[in-house]
């Protein structure tokens, strides 16, 4: 079965190499913009348009400053 045993270690590298995808997305800080921090402090939400943009995509504005995807804090 020199077939299978070939496709399993496909199977496994793929399986790594996403693993090791996951980890690299983790490493990166979500960080919000001055502006977006600034407005969250205050309650409110950037009224910048490429910061509604992004947050639209669910992401923190590059633009001012930010990176990665917004971690929304769940308030109870
Ligand atoms: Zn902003
Ligand atoms: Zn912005």
């Amino acid at each position: 079965m020199k077939k299978s045993s070939k496709s399993f270690l496909v199977l496994a590298a793929a399986s790594l190499f996403a693993a090791g995808l996951i980890f690299a997305g983790d490493a990166p800080a979500n960080k919000a913009g001055g502006c977006c921090t600034k407005a969250a402090k205050n309650g409110q939400t950037c009224a910048h348009p490429c910061c509604v943009e992004a947050a639209k995509a669910g992401n923190n504005c590059t633009k001012c400053g930010g990176s990665g995807k917004i971690v929304k804090a769940d308030k109870k």
